[in-house]
């Protein structure tokens, strides 16, 4: 399944308008939204972030996503939910998905993200908080399992 391009093209996730290195993403789905990559030359691949840059300014989404799914996977909790649950997509998909559904959650209230004022050394002061327990596990039930009718 891991495809090795060439490193002269880049692959650009459409969503997140930028580009990959295909070392960032090895299965060809975007690290951070997990749809699916295009492979494109390096001068598109440039030229389009430009573009992107023009539209859409601040990476400050991107950003905040990240620090949602470093606080989710501490630990190897990441990997320990993929385990658990054996989802049928590689590692990757299944990391920025479920950072979408808490992202999701926090959004609708039943997950909450709890950050300290300042940047800390403390890793435990980065940390998630479940309001609806019984609504994350429905949630991530439903992300796991097999959507047939997608096609
Ligand atoms: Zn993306």
């Amino acid at each position: 399944m891991v495809r090795n391009g060439s490193p002269k093209t880049y692959l650009w996730c459409q969503s997140c308008r930028r580009s990959y290195s295909h070392a960032d993403a090895p299965d060809v789905t975007c690290p951070v939204c997990a749809s699916s990559l295009r492979e494109m030359s390096r001068f598109a691949a440039i030229a389009r972030g430009l573009m992107a840059n023009e539209l859409s300014g601040s990476p400050l989404e991107t950003k905040h996503r990240q620090l949602i799914r470093l606080i989710w996977t501490r630990n190897g909790m990441g990997e320990r939910y993929y385990r658990v649950l054996a989802p049928d997509m590689p590692y990757s998909r299944f990391e920025a998905q479920v950072t979408g559904l808490l992202a999701r959650g926090a959004d609708e209230g039943w997950v909450r993200f709890v950050l300290p004022p300042s940047p800390s050394a403390d890793e435990n002061a980065y940390r998630l908080e479940f309001a609806d327990e019984e609504r994350f596990v429905r949630e991530l039930e439903e992300l796991v399992t097999p959507v047939t009718s997608d096609a």
